[in-house]
């Protein structure tokens, strides 16, 4: 199977965009989506541009976990308003995206992991978020037929899921319908700037006049920025992931240890990926940004594979322009949407290590592979700021792996930065500042 969001899918939201907003977005995935969405239902005129087609990246590639579990404490009040606002537009789709309570757990292969989950859960407890530890009895009995036993499990009852690949273009159809001009296969090449502030963008198409923009680029976020005179340590890794086909229900949740990661999918089988794993493809941003990875490399020295070279066309590819001009093709437009390809050791290790845990569960055959570049932060945390050196740009990017859940929350939350409304949650770990005003390096859990 095709991976169902390709440059070759037809385009549903052709343009052309208007030249005047109030507030340009860039980026569809489920960030931007988000955001103009909720800008759109403030009173604004909103454009939002995807180079590619909405959801092409990350947001239809993920494994589709809406979980409060784990979070950073920072995170967990947006994340728990995100669950209240998914149920609210789920119900405002004409389409099923696969909504379900079915909850989340961290199964434990060693003391010190319960430990950790045992250190998190007041931060649950704070918001209100029904997570709770297992026992090992407990945890067999919660997902039966597994063939060795957990020493516990942290669950999180009121965590959900649904299918990236329907929910995120669905949810653009609600901000279409709410007013937002969507343009797909439209990049923009560069942010329009006079005397010092943001004045709209400059797309493949032309200008568009606009006092505000918001960049939720994804893994495409700091070669914007960069263009720009603005640096923001963002890299990308790549995550493989896989989709069974239909086999017997094991578990109505989202469940992962130290190996793999699963969830029933809204079509009988199963999303697999390994947890914990990724990919970077060095490039010279990963040089420029190694000092603020150190922290996290010597937290998690094995979670993370290099590799020498990112393909052609990738946003760290060596071959990358990381300058251009508004007259020249930008990177953008040259990689509509980035698809890497799945690593080929992990998948058979998946299927084989998924049979080996169920051992009753019948033939595990993958029916589709993809994998997906991951946009992360040196403390594995978002970017949700002003930017201060560009008056009129906000950013929300980097979400680090755990963004489609979010999403959102997020979306609220960086309409009401633009519009200057009460935002209703402290932004201060998500500033950009924080890479360059001396702060000290502070890791999100690695939950
Ligand atoms: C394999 C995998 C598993 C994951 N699992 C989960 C999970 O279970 N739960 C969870 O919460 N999160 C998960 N995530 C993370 C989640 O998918 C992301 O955090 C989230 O989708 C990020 O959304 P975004 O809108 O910021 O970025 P993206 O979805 O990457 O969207 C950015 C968009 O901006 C566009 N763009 C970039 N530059 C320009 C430009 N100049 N002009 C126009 N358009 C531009 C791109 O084409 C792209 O479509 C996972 C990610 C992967 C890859």
């Amino acid at each position: 199977m095709r991976f169902p969001i390709h440059e070759g899918t037809p385009i549903s939201w052709p343009g052309p965009h208007p030249t005047e907003a109030d507030v340009v977005v860039i980026g569809g995935g489920v960030i931007g989506v988000c955001s103009a969405l909720y800008l759109a239902r403030s009173g604004l005129r909103v454009v939002l541009l995807e180079k590619g087609r909405i959801a092409g990246e990350q947001s239809s590639r993920n494994w589709g976990w809406i979980r409060q579990q784990g979070r950073d404490p920072d995170e967990l009040p947006i994340m728990v308003e995100a669950n209240r606002l998914w149920r609210e537009l789920a119900s405002e789709t004409n389409v099923d995206i696969g909504l379900k309570t079915g909850g989340v757990t961290y199964l434990a292969s060693t003391e010190k992991a319960m430990a950790d989950y045992e250190d998190w859960l007041p931060h649950a407890q704070v918001n209100g978020v029904d997570s709770r530890l297992l026992t090992r009895a407990a945890t067999a009995e919660l997902i039966p037929g597994m063939s060795r036993t957990y020493v516990g499990a942290l669950h999180t009852a009121s965590d959900m899921r649904a299918e990236p690949w329907v929910a995120v273009p669905a949810l653009a159809g609600i901000a279409a319908r709410a007013g937002v001009s969507i343009v797909e296969n439209c990049a923009v090449r560069e942010l329009d700037i006079a005397a010092g502030r943001v004045i709209g963008v400059i797309s493949e198409h032309g200008r568009i006049k606009a006092p505000e923009v918001v960049l939720a680029g994804g893994a495409w976020s700091s070669l914007l920025l960069r263009r720009h005179g603005v640096a923001l340590p963002q890299l990308s890794v790549r995550a493989t992931a896989a989709a069974t086909e239909a086999l017997p229900m094991v578990y109505p949740g989202g469940a992962a240890d130290d190996e793999i990661a699963f969830r029933p999918r809204a079509d009988g089988g199963y999303s697999l990926a390994a947890g914990g794993f990724h990919e970077l493809f060095v490039g010279p941003d990963a040089f420029r940004a190694l000092p603020n990875f150190l922290t996290q490399l010597r937290a998690d020295p094995f979670g993370t594979r290099f590799l020498p070279g990112a393909p052609h066309g990738f946003p760290d590819a060596w071959g990358t322009p990381r300058s251009w001009t508004a007259d020249d093709i930008s990177p953008f437009e040259k990689m509509r949407v980035l698809n890497p390809k799945p690593n080929k050791g992990k998948l058979k290790a998946l299927t084989r290590d998924f049979a080996a845990l169920f051992p009753n569960i019948g033939p595990v055959r993958i029916k589709a592979a993809w994998a997906g570049m991951i946009d992360t932060m040196p403390d594995v945390v978002p970017v949700v700021d002003r930017v201060a050196a560009l008056p009129g740009l906000t950013v929300g990017t980097g979400m680090s792996g755990h963004g489609f859940g979010i999403g959102p929350g997020m979306g609220k939350v960086l309409a009401a930065l633009v519009t200057g409304a009460e935002v209703g949650h402290d932004l201060a770990r998500f500033r950009l500042a924080r890479f360059s005003d001396g702060s000290p390096m502070r890791l999100g859990p690695a939950l």
